[in-house]
C-alpha cells in the first residue's frame, strides 16, 4: 500500500485544546507529506458529541496556521478549503455499519446502560477480567431482535470480534505487533444516537480518503488491532501504521501541564517563534544524526524520514525550548524583531504609555535586548523603562553594595552637570562618565551602577551607555535629577 502517492492525515478530536503532543503528530505527518511530495489532510474527528469543547477546532487550526502547517484538500469553504469534519459524513459510517451487519461481521445490541453496569459489577465481584461487554446480544435470533425492536429500543451496532486467533500488524516504528483476539471486545461501531465511534469513523475515513500511512500517538496502538480486524471485515486494504514515541517530562512522567505542556496557542501568546517551535517539536522523537539541533523548515522537510523516528520516548525540556527560541530570536534582523515584538509590547506595556508605540523607537531598543531575550512576553517587563515617564524603584538600589548616600548624591549631581553638554552617543558617554568617576574618586563599577539605577530604575539592564543613548539626553537628565531627589528624601544617611 505504500507505493504510489503518500497521503497522510492529522485527525484531532476537538475534545480539548491541542497540546504539544497533538501538534507533534500533525507536524510529523506534514513533514512526511512534504518530504515525499504527498498530500496532508486535516480531519476533525468530532463524533463524540458530549466531549466536544467550544473553541477547540479554532485552536487546532490556529495552531497549525501559526506553525505554517498547511493542508492540501478538504471541502470548499468561502473560496478556500477547510478541514474535513466527521460530523458532516455520518451517512458513510451508518451505511458501512449496515454493510457489516449484512456481511455477518456486526450485530445490533439492545442492552441498556443499567444492564451493562450490572454486568460489569458482577464480573468485578467474581474477579473476572474486566470486559466492557459479555456479548449478550451477539447470538440473538432474528425473532428475538424483532421483538426488542418492537419495544422501541434503539440498538447500538457492535463489531463481531473473532473469538479466537491473533491479530498482527507491522508497525513501521515498533516492528511486528501481535494482539490476542480474546483480549478484544465486541466494540461499539455505531451508537444509539446514530453517531459512529472513533473506531468505525476512523477506519471508514482512512479508507475513503486513501490514506497510505497512519502516523499517530502511541496511545492508539491498542486500537490498531481492532482497526485491522475492521479493515479485514470490510475487505479494505489497511494502510501502514507508525505509532509515535511518547513524550515525557524531564522527570520521565507523562507529559502534563506541569511540564509546560500547554496548548500550542499559549506558546504563541507567550512569544515563542513558530520557526523555533517547529524545530523543537520536530526533535521530539525524530533526529537526523543525534547531533544536529537546528533545522530550518526546508531542512526538516528535506531530511525527515520515518526510519529516523525513535522507538524510545522523547523528553520535553522547557529549557531547551527556551534556548532554541533565543537562538532563533538572535537570528532575526532588527526590522523583523521590531515587527514581531511590537504587538507583544503593545499588549504588555502599561496602559499609561501612549499608543501607538513607535516602531522607529523600538528599532533602537531591539539591538540592546536581542542578545538576552528568550521569549517575547518577557520583553515588556524587561524594557518598560524605555517607555515609562516616571520610574518607580527603591531608592536604596542607587547605593548598590558600596556607595554611601553622600557619594551617590555627589555622583548624581556631578553627572547631571557634566552630561548637560555631552553628546548622547554610547562611546562618548562612556568616556565622559569614566573620567568623571575618576575625578570623583569613585570606582567605575559603583558609579556606573548608580547611573544604571538612576536611568533605568533597575540594577540589571541592557548595556548602560547604549541604553542612555536610546533614552536620550532629556529623559536621562530628568531621571538623574529625580534620583538625587529621591535619594535625599528616602534614604537615611547611615553608612
Ligand atoms: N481522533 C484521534 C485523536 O484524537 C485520532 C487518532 C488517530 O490518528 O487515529 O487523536
Amino acid at each position: 500500500m505504500s507505493q504510489g502517492k503518500v497521503r497522510v492525515r492529522y485527525a484531532p478530536s476537538p475534545t480539548g485544546y491541542p497540546h504539544v503532543g497533538n501538534i507533534r503528530t500533525a507536524l510529523f505527518n506534514w513533514l512526511f507529506a512534504r518530504h515525499s511530495g504527498g498530500s496532508f489532510i486535516v480531519r476533525i474527528e468530532d463524533t463524540d458529541v458530549n466531549r466536544r469543547v467550544e473553541g477547540a477546532v479554532e485552536a487546532i487550526l490556529d495552531g497549525l496556521r501559526w506553525l505554517g502547517i498547511d493542508w492540501d484538500e478538504g471541502p470548499e469553504v468561502g473560496g478556500s478549503y477547510g478541514p474535513y469534519f466527521q460530523s458532516q459524513r455520518l451517512d458513510f459510517y451508518r451505511k458501512t455499519a449496515r454493510l457489516l451487519i449484512e456481511a455477518g461481521h456486526a450485530y445490533t445490541c439492545y442492552c441498556s446502560g443499567e444492564r451493562l453496569a450490572r454486568m460489569r459489577a458482577e464480573m468485578a465481584q467474581r474477579k473476572e477480567s474486566m470486559r466492557s461487554y459479555d456479548r449478550h446480544c451477539r447470538d440473538l435470533s432474528p425473532a428475538e431482535r424483532a421483538k426488542l425492536e418492537a419495544q422501541g429500543i434503539v440498538p447500538v451496532i457492535r463489531f463481531k470480534t473473532p473469538l479466537e486467533g491473533e491479530t498482527r500488524f507491522n508497525d513501521l516504528i515498533k516492528g511486528e505487533v501481535t494482539f490476542d483476539n480474546t483480549t478484544l471486545d465486541d466494540l461499539v461501531l455505531l451508537k444509539s444516537d446514530g453517531y459512529p465511534t472513533y473506531h468505525l469513523a476512523n477506519v471508514v475515513d482512512d479508507h475513503m480518503m486513501q490514506i497510505t500511512h497512519i502516523m499517530r500517538a502511541d496511545e492508539w496502538l491498542s486500537s490498531t488491532p481492532r482497526h485491522v480486524l475492521l479493515y479485514n471485515a470490510l475487505k479494505y486494504e489497511p494502510p501502514l501504521f507508525a505509532h509515535l514515541p511518547m513524550i515525557l517530562g524531564e522527570d520521565r512522567s507523562k507529559l502534563s501541564k506541569r511540564h509546560g505542556a500547554t496548548s500550542i496557542t499559549e506558546y504563541r501568546d507567550q512569544g515563542y517563534l513558530p520557526e523555533a517551535m517547529m524545530n523543537f517539536l520536530a526533535l521530539l522523537g525524530w533526529s537526523l544524526d543525534d547531533r544536529t539541533e537546528l533545522f530550518t523548515r526546508e531542512e526538516l522537510i528535506k531530511h525527515f524520514s520515518i526510519e529516523r523516528i525513535s522507538k524510545t520516548s522523547a523528553i520535553f525540556s522547557m529549557d531547551k525550548l527556551n534556548w532554541m527560541n533565543g537562538v532563533y530570536i538572535r537570528k532575526l534582523s532588527v526590522d523583523e524583531l521590531a515587527d514581531r515584538l511590537l504587538p507583544f509590547l503593545d499588549k504588555g506595556l502599561p496602559a499609561s504609555i501612549s499608543r501607538p508605540l513607535s516602531r522607529e523607537y523600538i528599532k533602537h531598543i531591539v539591538p540592546l535586548i536581542q542578545e538576552r531575550l528568550t521569549k517575547f512576553d518577557q520583553a515588556s517587563s524587561s524594557c518598560d523603562f524605555f517607555f515609562t515617564n516616571e520610574l518607580t524603584y527603591d531608592a536604596n538600589l542607587l547605593l548598590g553594595k558600596k556607595l554611601s548616600k553622600e557619594d551617590a548624591v555627589r555622583g548624581l549631581e556631578a553627572a547631571l552637570e557634566r552630561l548637560q553638554a555631552a553628546t548622547f552617543e554610547a562611546h562618548s558617554l562612556e568616556e565622559t562618565l569614566r573620567s568623571l568617576a575618576a575625578e570623583l574618586g569613585l570606582k567605575t563599577g559603583d558609579f556606573f551602577g548608580l547611573m544604571r539605577v538612576a536611568t533605568t530604575g533597575r540594577t540589571a539592564a541592557p548595556p548602560l551607555f547604549q541604553t542612555m543613548a536610546v533614552l536620550g539626553k532629556e529623559r536621562c537628565l530628568k531621571r538623574i535629577q529625580a534620583a538625587a531627589k529621591k535619594l535625599k528624601a528616602e534614604v537615611q544617611d547611615f553608612r
